[in-house]
């Protein structure tokens, strides 16, 4: 379907290259372009008939019946050969029709598309008019042209169909052409030598003028009303070359524009100099309730109320374009509403087309009865009267303003409004009743219930009666949901950040709780551990093999609990973020050569495990807290021992993109896929076996605090294990040491490098 706006846009491109006096060829081409994006085809091709061995068959029967070829399902069996050929090409439709300049195909344009059924009887109708337009300026060009080398193109115009004279300079028909002859039904000697004053109204004021080059307008002599525009142009000192361009040749016209009758919503409309139709398209009963001769022959925007804004509309244009909407008057002092598309036409004066609006004159209908469609629109519609009373609102406008429609019928407009927003109402209206509609007002509504405001995109249109008085105003609000959505999301947004907040004062209360508890027990259990230790040693006496079994539990325990302290706390700071990493560039090679590491490496080895410390050629220096990924290596290093039998550790270090990947891999019991998703959160220990029993219980706190380690480096921490089989834990950090944002310390912890 070809819209309006489309319709317009290449009317309006038409008459921006007929500005750039183009060459036919090349209009043609531009033309061809422009109708190439308006219909989106793959390809259009044009021809400038002026070589007649040239012409192909479906270009031939264009041409002969001056009407549009339309294939819309090319196949191997269209019927000329020439569409079977485009079919091979891969096209499934296309429209081949002619351009008609003063009587005569000129040109033929070919639109080719890969879609199939893509032109229908608007695409066709849209052509035809543009390419009728078109025709007129070819030919308007061709002839002005022409006349600037009359000696060059003297035989060719003589082959027009445009009657033309060559004339004396008293007047005097020295030469006439065909047309000419056939429009006069007279032979070659009836008119030479005769004045052209015998055939058409031309006195010798004009004659003078014709010679300065000044284009006349006159009528044939006896032959009705038959007009005619002239132009001159001087062959030499004696001899004047006249041209005549019929302008009742509009009939011409109105032939090849009846398809407009097809339509029942644009009619057209041509006008001469004055702004008098001297042509209707026969569809106009159709789009307006009024008759063609009611058009004819009187001044068309007399006849519109808006007459004063729309002549001056035309006034500005130029020659380009003025679409306006309009009222027109048809009779009894009814009015239809219009929409209307001027341009400029060289050689009549105006042209116009008419739509008829259907969404005008729905609005219009409003007043009469506000009917079912308002009652069911999604938008807040009230209608006020002049003084900006409500008179009627629909269902919407009772559910958006929580109003009910008794509650709001009577009172004033200005209800609706924020304190803030009362000028605003009177503004719109005071504006919509001289422009006649405004839209898009962002306002702040109010509902009944007086919380925050409703937030509108509102359109205000003043509603005349049939005399042409105000009748009153329809508001359409429609609210705007994404923007009420948007705070609502705000206010969520807000309230959840209050919570984390909260939570986040909670957590530190807590990690502040644990950090003071801490520190509260561990001098209590190092002095138990210290008076344990003096029993132990027998510094005040003797004790028995009992006894001394029984303080060395105390001792052990006592270490474990301190142990266990130590990491609560070392968990409590990690996780509150008040653990600031200390990076500095660190060699890995070297790192394996740690004596904490060192020492693991020695529990593995007396185990008879097999152990190896393996970095990558291409790892280079590393920013990390070498305190901290010491920790980390010697609390994964310690696991692999301890549960790993057999076999052996490796820890593998390599380098991968920004980052660096640490793998430290056992061949010991491994962990289930079920333990192996819980494993990091704080005090999980998988089902105790045997073996850890014997090998000691740890806290469970080990791997939490690895992870918080990784992950304050910016790095990223993760398991592969089978059951049996082994397990191996890796993790990557970046090279380049970029950490994860942190929380500034709020204390200098003494205790930061514990364990
Ligand atoms: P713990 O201090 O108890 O060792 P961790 O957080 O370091 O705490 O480990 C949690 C649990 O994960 C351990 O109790 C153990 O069951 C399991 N685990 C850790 N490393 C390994 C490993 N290399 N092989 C098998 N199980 C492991």
């Amino acid at each position: 379907m070809l819209d309006n706006a489309a319709m317009t846009k290449l009317i309006f491109d038409l008459f921006d290259l007929e500005r750039k006096k183009l060459e036919t060829g090349e209009l043609l081409n531009r033309f061809g372009e422009e109708l190439r994006f308006i219909f989106a085809v793959e390809k259009v091709e044009t021809k400038v008939l002026d070589k007649p061995n040239s012409v192909t068959p479906v270009e031939e029967f264009t041409a002969n019946t001056m009407k549009p070829v339309i294939d819309n399902r090319l196949s191997a069996y269209s019927s000329f050969k020439e569409l079977v050929d485009y079919f091979n090409m891969g096209y499934k439709s296309c429209i081949i029709f002619p351009v008609v300049s003063n009587g005569k195909v000129i040109s033929i344009i070919k639109l080719l598309s890969k879609q199939e059924e893509k032109f229908d009887k608007d695409v066709s109708n849209a052509l035809t008019i543009s390419t009728i337009i078109l025709g007129y300026q070819i030919a308007g060009r061709t002839e002005q042209e022409k006349s600037v080398n009359v000696a060059k193109y003297f035989d060719a115009a003589f082959n027009s169909i445009v009657p033309q004279f060559l004339i004396d300079a008293n007047g005097a028909i020295i030469k006439a052409n065909k047309s000419m002859l056939i429009l006069f039904s007279a032979s070659s000697r009836e008119v030479i030598g005769k004045n052209v004053k015998d055939f058409f109204q031309i006195d010798a004021n004009m004659l003078a003028s014709l010679k300065r080059g000044i284009i006349a307008e006159t009528r044939i002599v006896d032959k009705g009303d038959r007009r005619f525009k002239i132009s001159s142009s001087q062959v030499n000192e004696k001899i004047l070359h006249i041209t005549f361009y019929e302008t009742t040749e509009m009939r011409d016209l109105e032939e090849k524009t009846k398809i407009l009758s097809y339509s029942n919503y644009e009619a057209m409309l041509m006008m001469d100099a004055k702004g008098t139709p001297i042509w209707v398209s026969d569809n106009i009963d159709k789009v307006l309730k009024l008759q063609k001769n009611a058009l004819l022959g009187r001044p068309f925007v007399e006849m519109l109320l808006e007459k004063e804004r729309i002549k001056s509309g035309i006034a500005a244009m130029g020659d380009g374009i003025y679409a306006d909407s309009a009222r027109i008057n048809v009779g009894n002092g009814v009015f239809q509403d219009i929409r209307l598309t001027f341009f400029a036409n060289q050689m009549y004066g105006l042209s116009c087309i008419i739509a008829n609006s259907p969404y005008e004159s729905a609005y219009r209908n409003i007043e009469k009865n506000f009917d079912e469609l308002v009652k069911l629109s999604a938008d807040a519609i009230i209608f006020i009267d002049p003084l900006g009373y409500i008179q009627r609102v629909n269902k919407s406008a009772e559910n958006i303003f929580g109003y009910r429609e008794d509650e709001l019928i009577g009172g004033p407009a200005a209800i609706l409004y924020t304190d803030e927003e009362q000028d605003k109402l009177p503004r719109a209206l005071s504006l919509a009743k001289q422009e006649g509609t405004i839209s898009n007002i962002f306002a702040k509504m109010k509902g009944k219930k007086d919380e925050a405001f409703i937030p509108c995109d509102q359109s205000v249109r003043s509603v005349k009666d049939q005399n042409g008085n105000l009748a009153g105003y329809i508001i359409v609000n429609r609210e705007l949901k994404t923007k009420y959505d948007l705070d609502e999301a705000q206010e969520i947004l807000e309230d959840k950040e209050r919570e984390i907040e909260k939570l986040q004062a909670e957590s530190e209360l807590k990690s502040q709780f644990i950090f003071n508890i801490s520190h509260d027990i561990k001098t209590p259990i190092t002095n138990i551990k210290g008076f344990g230790t003096i029993l132990y040693n027998e510094e005040h006496g003797p004790m028995n093999e009992e006894q001394k079994g029984y303080i060395k539990i105390v001792i052990d325990e006592s270490d474990r609990l301190m142990d266990l302290i130590k990491q609560i706390l070392d968990v409590a700071r990690l996780s509150s973020g008040k653990v600031k990493l200390e990076l500095q560039p660190v060699d890995l090679k070297k790192l394996g050569d740690n004596p904490s590491i060192k020492a693991q490496e020695e529990v593995a080895t007396g185990k008879g495990l097999m152990f190896s410390w393996n970095v990558d050629y291409n790892v280079g220096e590393v920013n990390i807290d070498p305190n901290r990924i010491i920790q980390v290596f010697v609390n994964l290093i310690t696991n692999a021992v301890k549960f790993t039998e057999h076999g052996s550790i490796m820890v593998n270090i390599t380098k991968k993109g920004k980052n660096i990947r640490v793998e430290v891999k056992d061949t010991g019991i491994g962990i289930s896929k079920e333990d192996q998703r819980k494993l990091f959160r704080k005090f999980y220990q998988v089902h105790r076996t045997e073996l850890t029993v014997q090998q000691g219980s740890g806290t469970g706190l080990g791997l939490s605090i690895v992870k918080e380690i990784v992950n304050l480096h910016g790095g990223r921490m993760g398991i592969n294990s089978e059951l049996g089989k082994g397990s191996t834990f890796w993790f990557t950090i970046p090279i380049s040491g970029k950490k994860k944002k942190q929380k500034e310390p709020k204390e200098a912890s003494s205790d930061s490098k514990s364990q």
